[in-house]
Parts: structure tokens; sequence; C-alpha cells
């Protein structure tokens, strides 16, 4: 059995995804955006010892955790004290990737690789991208990061192959909506040859290892969104199921 822990570092956020209800709120959980502080990343780490479960963790829920002023600190301090995977089994970051210096990309690569925790402890890192140009990354992601990110995941897969690390794995996220449908293929055709035989998934990836992956925007009107979907999807070269609703049973 295993369970999932989301320890939310912070929930604000340095980009505004037009699809994202968080960037849209002043407030995401009814009141003021704040960032977590030592006290409660330790004593809520430390409460982990003695589960039964396997835990599964990730210092994200709402917001972009690589924001918050000490998210190098916490994460060195997490994985220092899961000798043994004491505390947790499994561990992955979700990021938009805008705040992913060298020195940052090496002292997570290290973490992940580290002697003393299960080989596989440090998963994924799960970029969420979903544009190709800097024109639609700025459009979609409403901010001009998209060359700035483009380098910053490039040098993070570079400096793993060079390191020959196995640890973590790295997927790259797309939300299919309709101003950057057309963009899907250009994706593929960048990312495929730099990551490590990656997976093309037309939904969530389910396997352990690199992967490139298409959700489909949730929209007040799900039936089109979902069409679009299928079909960047196919147009893109993915083998996909027959119908306009290509979600799996899992997917939300
Ligand atoms: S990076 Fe994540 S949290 Fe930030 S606006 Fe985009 S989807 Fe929302």
């Amino acid at each position: 059995m295993s369970i999932h822990i989301n320890l939310e570092l912070t929930d604000h956020c340095n980009i505004k995804c037009k699809m994202c209800s968080q960037s849209m709120r002043k407030d995401a959980h009814g009141g003021p955006k704040k960032f977590m502080d030592w006290d409660t990343w330790r004593t809520s780490l430390h409460g982990l010892a003695g589960l039964e479960e396997d835990v599964h963790l990730c210092p994200h829920w709402l917001g972009e955790p690589t924001i918050h002023p000490e998210f190098d600190k916490f994460v060195e301090y997490a994985f220092g004290i899961n000798i043994g995977n004491r505390l947790f089994r499994e561990f992955k970051v979700h990021t938009n990737g805008v705040v992913l210096g060298e020195d940052r990309a090496r002292l997570l690569l290290r973490l992940a690789n580290a002697k003393g925790q299960l080989e596989d402890t440090f998963r994924f890192m799960h970029f969420s991208l979903d544009a190709h140009s800097r024109e639609v990354y700025k459009d979609v992601k409403g901010a001009d990061r998209g060359p700035l990110v483009r380098r910053n995941i490039e040098r993070f897969i570079q400096l793993r192959r060079e390191m020959r690390l196995e640890w973590p794995k790295v997927t790259l996220g797309f939300v299919v909506q309709p101003g950057n449908a057309h963009e899907a293929s250009d994706f593929i055709d960048h990312w495929q040859p730099l990551l490590r035989d990656p997976a093309l998934c037309w939904d969530w990836p389910t396997q352990v290892r690199d992967a490139i992956y298409f959700r489909p925007l949730n929209t007040g009107n799900q039936a089109a969104s979902d069409a679009l979907h299928a079909e960047t999807c196919r147009s893109a070269g993915l083998e996909v199921p027959e119908g306009d609703r290509i979600r799996s049973a899992e997917s939300f």
C-alpha cells in the first residue's frame, strides 16, 4: 500500500498559465498566499516516520515549489533525513522550470542519486511546458520565459547525461488547447532526441521512464476540448484509441 502526500511549499506562482485556476485567483486556499515555514516542513517530514504505507512525497500542490526562497535547503534536508527511506519511498517535483539554474540542477541530481536510499527514490522531474515557440509559450503561460525554461531543462537533461545518472526521469507536459495544438509535432521533434528513449503519451505517463505527454484542457465545453486533444495526438503521430475522448479512467 502507498499514500501520496503533498506538502505544498507555496501557493504562489511566478507565471500565469491561462488554463490554471490558481493563476487567476488572489488566494488559492481561501486566504493570502504563503510560503511554508521551516518548522512546518521539518515537523511534517518527521511525522512521516513509522507510517505503514509507502509514502510518495511531492512538495507541490498548487503554485510553483521552486520559488520558495529556501527550496534547496528544504529538499536537501528531506533527503538528508530519509536514510533507508525511513520517511518517504518516492519523491517527485512538479515545476514550470523557470527557476532551475545550474547549481540547483546539480543539487537535485546529486540528491536523486545519493547513497543511503533506494536508487529509484527521486523518481521524476515533471516539467509543465505547454508550448514549443516563444510566442505560444508567452501566450499560454502568461510570461515571456520560453527560452529560459528551454535552456534550464536542456541543461538539466545534459547534466544527467554527462554524469551518467539514471534518476530522476524527466517528463514534459503539454496541455492541448486551441492556441498551442498546432505546435504538438514541433514539441515532440525538439524534445524526443534530447530525452532518454521517452514514452509518447496521450495522457499522464504511467511508466517509470522519460516521457512527453499531452493532456486535454478542462473547459466548459469538454467534448470540444477532448476532441481537439484526440485529434492533436493523432496528428502528432501518437498511437491513440478510437474516439474523441481518449482519457484514461483514472484521469481528471
Ligand atoms: S506554472 Fe503551474 S501553478 Fe503556475 S500558473 Fe502554470 S499551471 Fe498554474
